[in-house]
């Protein structure tokens, strides 16, 4: 072939592909326009995960009937003039490419109408081709409806995800946007359904609320900076909201950051915000955080990335020392005032849920956020160490008389119900170390307990017989409780009501993203409802690899590990019989449910050989 120069239409479509990846890239390129449009109402409609048709609507300024076919040439703007306004850019767009690409590969109709004039102008284009135009009455402002998405670019068309991944995009760009717009109504409808909302009342904890859900937010401290930092980094105001080291996730995905109003993917300003967590989280778990950072225009570079994702601070590390220095005083002021969140005391939240099985419940160290809170367990047996409650000594429990028992060694009667063959020998507690391994003593010498993996073990094993047996696994709630989740989980919940069902997790959908909990898996009865649905929330998620566990088996994991006492619990000598016996009667004793083992055992000849004692007679 030789060399030609490509076709406009042709150059057009390459342009396109740039900014316009996805239906999500075309709601966030319409969206950045009203919002520059100075609109305080956008609605946002879309069908098929917006394969069919996005629909946006505003109130903003409108724009002029001369120039509505303008607006639709490529490198068109009305946002910048000179390579020097790029310096000083305060608005989202201003490259005049976005309504160019994607009447290129769409099927596009705008109706708009000025502010200042009375008639509005609609317009269509397919394939970037003018089909129509003509005056049209209409109110102020803009309405951009897009179908057919990618039509006329087949290889693009068949990369698009599953409808249910680009509705999520989408959700997860327009939430987005009403969390760095506060003052803005934003809804958001897909295929009719109204999944989000925001007041437009200005404040930014309410468009928090709504995105991550009341109860993420609860667990959120608010971030304001007392004192200006020195030097450059005293130019730069970060502010927002960021998670109590109580509450974290698996994945970074909740690390939220916005550069002067745009929503930006940073990795070294996630990274910032991490490090304010160190030593607070544990290894593998993440923050969540919406933070707002501003900076001076001069010393940001919006214009790096055709989405206008990603800038380029002049002084990273100012930005960086900002980020991180902030945060993590709100953090540090919070973990101080608030050691122990989470720990006992916070009792009295499992009304009307009854215990199921036989360790009293305040004998436990209930950690809330159970595979998340901070990595000092000696804070868990420092609390359990000091004074007991008057509440708490007069129990009428006869399992709490033993927590003083002057003889250990009494093996206490099991209960009543019928005593299943012993896998393990008979076993004497001595004692437990590090508040996490019971010490046990067998005709065959030492045994070392991992108390968690073995009461994982027993109560997964006692799931399984009940579940097997009778189905009978969930607990009513005697009065439900409600439970508000962010709208993308919502969806999530809703796909997966029948597996969460199937083991003892009765949700009923109550309106937009909430759901009445009527029921929850029996086992976790002395739990708060709320809390024990969010934490298999994860569990949903992670149900696209093919080959893995069912989510229900998943569930039922998760469930248990809730459920078993924790590392770091203090356990009292009929607490830790407790376990030791039922362990005893288990299939498997030697393995908690996810392969790991549950005890060490070191025989009486092997003690003896390590002291030297063998043959030595
Ligand atoms: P950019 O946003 O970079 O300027 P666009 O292609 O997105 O480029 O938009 C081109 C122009 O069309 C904008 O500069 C603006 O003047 C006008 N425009 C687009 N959308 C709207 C809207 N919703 N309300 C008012 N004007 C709009
Ligand atoms: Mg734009």
């Amino acid at each position: 072939m030789g060399i030609s120069i490509l076709a406009e239409q042709v150059i057009a479509k390459i342009a396109a592909g740039e900014v316009i990846e996805r239906p999500a890239s075309v709601i966030k390129e319409l969206v950045e326009n009203s919002l520059d449009a100075g609109s305080t109402g956008i609605t946002v409609e879309v069908d098929e995960g917006g394969r069919r048709l996005m629909k946006i609507s505003d109130n903003g300024c409108g724009i002029l009937a001369a120039e509505v076919p303008l607006a639709f040439a490529r490198h068109a703007t009305s946002k910048l003039r000179t390579a020097e306004d790029l310096i000083h850019i305060q608005t989202l767009g201003f490259r005049g490419e976005a309504l160019a690409s994607i009447a290129a590969v769409s099927r596009l109709t705008m109706i708009t109408r000025h502010q200042d004039e009375t008639t509005g102008t609609q317009i269509r284009l397919e394939g970037g081709s003018l089909t129509q135009q003509k005056s049209v009455g209409a109110p102020a402002g803009t309405v951009i409806s897009v179908e057919n998405l990618f039509y006329n670019t087949p290889a693009r068309l068949k990369f698009l995800k599953a409808d249910e991944t680009e509705k999520r995009q989408i959700m997860t760009t327009v939430t987005r946007c009403a969390m760095a717009y506060p003052g803005v109504r934003f809804v958001l409808l897909q295929d009719g359904r109204e999944v989000f909302r925001s007041t437009g009342s200005g404040q930014p904890g309410d468009v928090v609320v709504k995105v991550l859900g009341l109860e993420t937010f609860r667990g959120m401290i608010e971030v304001a900076e007392e004192e200006p930092l020195r030097g450059l980094a005293g130019s730069i105001q970060v502010y927002g909201y960021v998670s109590e080291p109580g509450l974290s996730r698996k994945d970074r995905t909740r690390i939220m950051l916005f550069v002067n109003g745009r929503p930006v993917h940073d990795n070294g300003l996630t990274y910032a915000v991490t490090q304010a967590y160190h030593t607070l989280l544990m290894k593998g778990r993440h923050p969540v955080a919406v933070l707002m950072i501003q900076v001076p225009p001069e010393f940001v570079d919006v214009n790096v990335h055709p989405a206008k994702s990603e800038v380029r601070f002049q002084d990273p590390a100012a930005v960086f020392v900002a980020v991180q220095r902030t945060v993590r005083e709100a953090v540090i002021e919070r973990a101080q005032a608030r050691p122990l969140r989470g720990a006992a005391g916070e009792g009295g939240r499992a009304g009307g849920w009854k215990l199921p099985y036989g360790i009293a419940p305040d004998e436990y160290v209930t950690q809330r956020e159970m595979p998340l809170a901070l990595d000092d367990p000696g804070q868990y047996a420092l609390q359990r160490s000091s004074p007991r409650t008057p509440h708490e000594a007069d129990r009428e429990d006869p399992a709490a008389r033993l927590v003083d028992d002057p003889d250990p060694t009494a093996i206490p009667e099991g209960p009543g119900r019928p005593q299943k063959p012993r896998t393990l020998p008979l076993l004497r507690v001595v004692g437990q170390v590090g508040a996490a391994y019971v010490v046990a003593e067998g005709p065959a010498g030492l045994y070392l307990i991992d108390q968690h993996a073995a009461h994982e073990r027993i109560l997964y094993e006692q799931f399984m017989a009940r579940y097997e047996a009778q189905g009978i696994i969930a607990q009513q709630a005697l009065e439900a409780q409600t439970l508000v989740v962010p709208p993308p989980e919502a969806r999530l919940l809703e796909e997966k009501l029948p597996a969460l069902a199937a083991v003892g997790f009765t949700l009923e959908p109550f309106g937009t993203n909430t759901f009445l909990i009527r029921s929850i898996p029996a086992m976790l009865a002395d739990h708060d409802p709320v809390e024990a649905v969010l934490a298999v929330l994860p569990d949903l998620e992670a149900d696209k690899t093919p080959g893995q566990a069912s989510i229900e088996a998943k569930i039922i994991l998760r469930v248990c590990k809730r459920a078993a006492v924790k590392a770091g619990q203090i356990l009292s000598i009929s607490e830790m019989q407790g376990i030791i016996r039922q362990l005893e009667r288990c299939q498997s004793p030697h393995t908690c449910p996810h392969g790991r083992p549950t005890m060490l055992h070191i025989s009486g000849d092997q003690l003896a050989r390590e002291f030297g004692r063998l043959g030595a007679e």
